[in-house]
């Protein structure tokens, strides 16, 4: 079978039948771009002591982001070829502390907010324009609409951001979308304002790519079902993970299912403003699991906007 690969067609076709396979992860401009990183985007998430809430320079964020690790107890219902949250480490928490986590969400965003995080020494090199805040993410160690207590988590950031100590921050959802259908994550999506944010992950077009990439619990038919429904009451920006599989990216047909299912959604009325095109940049657990180089994901976003007229963009 062939694999995606360098072309200068940017006919769909041209780039899917024609391609030889996909190079071996960390070529030079992986690396080159990984280097980079490492100053900013490839560092890990910064707790600051804190429990619950953390800071990323996140380069789908585009700069600063707070996150709330909904998931202290590390639980997700996909177990992904990529992921870089080592279950088998001892927990520090058993459970989201409600409270204690809106408590330590003022005080980073006041950091964050007054200035004061430049003068922390983890931060003090880094660009200004990269340390100011873009969003709260909702997000964490595992599928955040496992959380318990998702809702009270979603009402309490709701409420800091209401109480108008800070300008106006956009929340964010990351989400593999599994839950999105469940009575409370429903309800509690209509807190958000029409400025926030869901992102969905969708890595796959086909129930077994979806079962190598994100061995995951729920079926892929269902998760599509749960993005239309959200994606027709309000925007959900999707999330697509490639990576190279044994030095080998998605196949052709692959390629082709995944771009069938983001045309199904799109033509059944989800409105997808953006997919979020990327690769895993930390280390990943998996020795079979590497970098997709920048290069095939420019040609993946590519295939993105000319065959489903959808906004695509590489991260
Ligand atoms: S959905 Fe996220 S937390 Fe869950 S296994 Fe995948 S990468 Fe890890």
């Amino acid at each position: 079978m062939s694999h995606l690969h360098k072309t200068t067609s940017s006919s769909p076709a041209a780039l899917l039948t024609t391609a030889p396979p996909m190079p071996a992860p960390h070529p030079v401009s992986v690396r080159s771009r990984s280097a980079a990183h490492s100053t900013a985007f490839g560092r890990p998430r910064d707790f600051l002591g804190n429990r619950f809430i953390y800071l990323t320079v996140s380069a789908r964020a585009r700069g600063l982001s707070v996150g709330v690790n909904l998931n202290p107890d590390r639980l997700c219902n996909f177990d992904c070829a990529y992921c870089d949250v080592d279950r088998r480490l001892p927990l520090p928490e058993q459970t989201l502390d409600v409270d204690a986590m809106a408590e330590e969400l003022q005080h980073t965003l006041d950091l964050v907010i007054s200035g004061r995080i430049h003068d922390h020494p983890a931060y003090r090199s880094l660009p200004r324009e990269l340390l100011v805040l873009r969003h709260v993410a909702l997000s964490g160690d595992g599928e955040p609409t496992l959380c318990p207590n998702f809702s009270d988590a979603v009402e309490a950031v709701v409420h800091v951001r209401a109480r108008g100590t800070f300008p106006f921050f956009k929340i964010v959802l990351l989400t593999n979308a599994t839950g999105l259908d469940t009575p409370a994550v429903d309800l509690s999506l209509k807190l958000l304002t029409d400025a926030d944010e869901i992102w969905a992950k969708l890595d796959a077009g086909t129930q077994s790519f979806m079962d190598r990439v994100n061995n995951p619990q729920v079926p892929l038919k269902h998760i599509l079902a749960n993005i239309l429904t959200l994606g027709r009451q309000r925007p959900v920006i999707i999330q697509s993970m490639f990576l190279a599989l044994n030095g080998q990216g998605p196949t052709t047909d692959e390629l082709a299912e995944y771009l069938a299912r983001l045309n199904e959604l799109k033509s059944a009325g989800a409105h997808i403003p953006l997919v979020q095109v990327y690769s895993p940049t930390r280390p990943m657990a998996r020795a079979e699991c590497g970098h997709l180089p920048l290069k095939n994901l420019s040609d993946i976003a590519k295939l993105i906007r000319s065959s489903t007229g959808l906004p695509a963009e590489v991260f």
